[in-house]
């Protein structure tokens, strides 16, 4: 896969310094130019480490209990991206002289992006310049920048000077909640370490006490580099002569390290550097291309009949592996590694939107995710005990290191469904892998302690339902409502899930250890299946639906004409508390529901309810259309659910909701492997196994993916004429097609079935 821009056009230069940015789910580089944009043109100059944050007071003029008092926020680091080319006393400027050919591309079959131009400065010196960058996969802390230059008249010296400047402060944005709104400068200088080959700085954070180590070594063939200390950091200057049809390469290794993972990030980011700088540009290149070639070789997937979406699919999957950390200290924040929008924050967004793609292709990833939420189960027991429960984790709506980070609660610490979805991940995984060491080291630790949360947060009404008040569903235009059908589903499936997984490892005696360390009584299995038995899901009989709570049918719908949609999303122009009063959702809910927790739905209610949130559903959030698209493909609405994949796949390639120089919308990036997989696929997990409905969309003559189940790595080919289900790897299986099992011991043609 390839994405190709020809033109520069200044204005869209912020938001494509999100689509070519750099990252490996560590280290991500956003794709500003080398030698900057002249004042005025927009810029998120900006370069990030998963989960590496400093820590900012939250204030409040009211400042009620159990709000939080700080919240965490990914650092913007020195900046590594300065390169300044010389060609004697003429800077390198595109925005100068003559531009004569431009193109900027990501490879992701390389992992690189390449800015290529040829380029006539104002005195006419011509001269050709490709620069590629790599945020390498084989290791994560190497950031590394060939830059190229080949005379075509000029004659002289050719000098680079490339800078590391550690005086950086964070975006902010005062007119949009999405994007901090406070300037902030959060990392500091120490001091560098200069030598004759390479140079290190030292910086911390401004509160939260985290260090952070970054060096450059560079390589000139034929030339001379030095380095030297500046104010607050360091430069090198690197020259060499040219004539016209000479070309000179200059490879700068950038690593940095930091103190979340490592003892000594100085030590560690120059052995790092020098190992790097030993193994050579062409070895590293090459290490990226062959790590990809296994990634791609299980998680591609293809659509024949349609190159624009073949090329938007593979996109989404390339951003979704740049963006997962992949080390269990840092998660997928909302913008991957892209962007500084929702503060470097992790959410629900990984569990229901992402994890899917890396459980079902990249299952050591999908662990690793896991992982991280495992490590914050302490933090999510302290946030329920604030919260007022006894017993139980709550996760926290948002965060980086396992604190609540909101600071609005309605729509954050609110969102209490955040637990289910992540219990849900697991219980997923445990379908998915049958992976009882997990279950029993981690996995079973989590839904315990997460279906404890729903016993304690909810009660039996006088009519004896379970019921659970006064939370927020994934609508966030509707808020603090009692009996969320989606929170009350995921808190059933919850607690059904930590009984079934608890029963099935006791048989085996694998209980043992997460229920002696949380001091778990097998009584309790009885209170979560009776809570889950009588939960309280509501239903309205005159309109056949699933209400999305006790009182949203009951408020104005809200009124289209009067207050129609237009560019900019309600929440900015509404005050929340009008949106609450109103008949409005930001994104799929009871619909997301109908996707995930469908078992003992029927058919029409699942209809039903699809027309009637459709008609008021902004998809403010991009959270929102695929969702609609996996269910209108689930309902046989084939081209609506077409029509809604589209919108998915290019929301960041044509920036349809404005907001992609913030980052990319990790979420809706997972969001369109699910809408082909889960949507036109039709692939559930369940229970009882892995379920297929397929269906092939009009415009598409097929489509071809892979999905790891158990052990077996089954190839799906669907097209108009056949389905073929084939077993590429590990044992025979089965699967189930439109309810039906079907047993694939090598491989299995359907004819017909595509609808
Ligand atoms: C959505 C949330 C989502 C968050 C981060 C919000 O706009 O409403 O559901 O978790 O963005 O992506």
């Amino acid at each position: 896969m390839q994405l190709t821009h020809k033109e520069l056009i200044p204005g869209q230069l912020a938001a494509e310094e999100t689509l070519f940015h750099v990252a490996n789910g560590y280290l991500g580089v956003r794709g500003c130019f080398e030698e900057g944009y002249p004042d005025g043109v927009p810029s998120v100059r900006g370069c990030y480490i998963n989960g590496f944050y400093d820590d900012i007071e939250l204030s409040y003029p009211e400042r009620l209990y159990g709000f939080p008092e700080r919240a965490q926020r990914i650092v913007n680091l020195p900046d590594v991206q300065t390169v300044l080319l010389w060609l004697d006393d003429e800077r390198f400027d595109p925005f100068a002289g003559e531009l004569l050919a431009f193109e900027r591309t990501l490879d992701a079959e390389k992992g690189v992006y390449t800015r290529r131009v040829r380029w006539r400065s104002p005195r006419g010196k011509t001269v050709e310049i490709e620069i590629a960058r790599m945020a390498s996969f084989t290791r994560p802390e190497l950031f590394y920048t060939q830059y190229r230059v080949e005379s075509v008249d000029f004659q002289g010296e050719a000098r680079f000077e490339c800078a590391v400047d550690c005086d950086v402060t964070n975006f902010h944005d005062p007119d949009d909640p999405r994007v901090a709104s406070g300037p902030q400068q959060h990392i500091f200088f120490d001091s560098a370490q200069v030598s004759a080959d390479k140079a290190t700085a030292l910086c911390h954070t401004g509160v939260s006490g985290l260090s952070l180590a970054v060096c450059q070594k560079l390589k000139l063939e034929g030339g001379d580099v030095r380095y030297r200390s500046e104010k607050a950091g360091f430069s090198a200057c690197a020259s060499i002569r040219l004539s016209p049809g000479q070309a000179a390469c200059l490879e700068r290794h950038i690593v940095f390290s930091d103190s979340r993972r490592q003892a000594s990030p100085l030590g560690r980011a120059d052995a790092v550097a020098e190992e790097c700088w030993s193994a050579g540009g062409a070895a590293l290149l090459e290490e990226q291309r062959a790590w990809l070639e296994r990634f791609w070789q299980v998680s591609r997937v293809e659509i024949d009949g349609c190159p624009e979406e073949d090329v938007g699919i593979a996109f989404s999957l390339y951003q979704l592996l740049q963006s997962a950390g992949k080390d269990s200290i840092g998660n997928v924040s909302a913008k991957g590694l892209s962007g500084e929008g929702y503060e470097g924050h992790y959410f629900w967004d990984t569990e229901i939107y992402i994890l899917p793609f890396f459980l079902f292709t990249q299952p050591e990833i999908a662990r690793q995710l896991l992982n991280f939420r495992y490590s914050m189960l302490d933090s999510a027991r302290i946030h329920a005990r604030l919260m007022g429960h006894s017993r139980g984790a709550l996760y926290p709506w948002r965060t980086i290191t396992g604190s609540e980070c909101s600071s609005f609660f309605p729509a954050g610490s609110a969102q209490y469904h955040i637990s289910g979805d992540v219990a849900h991940s697991f219980t997923q995984y445990w379908y998915a892998t049958g992976d009882e060491a997990y279950m029993a080291g981690k996995g079973l630790e989590v839904l315990l302690e997460t279906a404890r949360l729903w016993i304690d947060a909810g009660h039996f009404d006088r009519q004896g339902r379970f019921c659970i008040a006064c939370v927020t569903g994934p609508d966030e235009y509707t808020c603090m409502i009692n009996n969320n059908y989606y929170t009350n589903q995921a808190a059933r499936h919850n607690l059904l899930g930590a009984a079934a997984v608890y029963r099935a490892l006791a048989a085996k005696g694998l209980h043992r250890q997460a229920a002696e360390k949380i001091g778990f009584d097998e009584a309790e299995l009885a209170g979560f299946e009776q809570a889950a038995e009588a939960m309280y899901l509501p239903y309205d009989e005159k309109l056949g639906i699933n209400a999305q709570d006790d009182s949203f049918l009951d408020k104005p719908r809200w009124d289209f004409k009067l207050a129609p949609l237009n560019h900019s999303p309600l929440l900015m122009r509404y005050h929340p508390l009008y949106l609450y009063r109103h008949q409005i959702c930001k994104q799929a809910d009871t619909v997301l529901s109908h996707y995930l927790f469908d078992e003992g739905v029927d058919e029409s209610t699942m209809r039903n309810s699809f027309d009637y949130y459709e008609e008021l559903t902004t998809h403010d959030s991009s959270l929102s259309c695929s969702a609609f698209s996996i269910m209108a493909a689930r309902l046989g609405l084939v081209e609506k659910a077409y029509t809604y994949y589209q919108h998915t796949s290019r929301i960041d390639l044509d920036n349809t909701h404005g907001n992609t120089r913030d980052g990319l919308h990790a979420a809706n990036l997972g969001g369109a492997w699910l809408a082909l997989i889960a949507g036109f696929a039709g692939l559930r997990l369940r229970k009882n196994g892995l379920h297929f409905r397929f269906t092939l969309p009009e415009r598409w003559d097929g489509y071809r993916f892979k999905v790891w189940y158990k052990e077996s790595l089954i190839a799906v080919s669907v097209r108009r004429d056949a389905v073929t289900v084939e077993l590429e790897r590990g044992e025979a299986v089965t699967v189930h097609v439109d309810g039906k099992p079907l047993y694939i011991p090598s491989a299995v043609r359907l004819e017909g079935i595509a609808k």
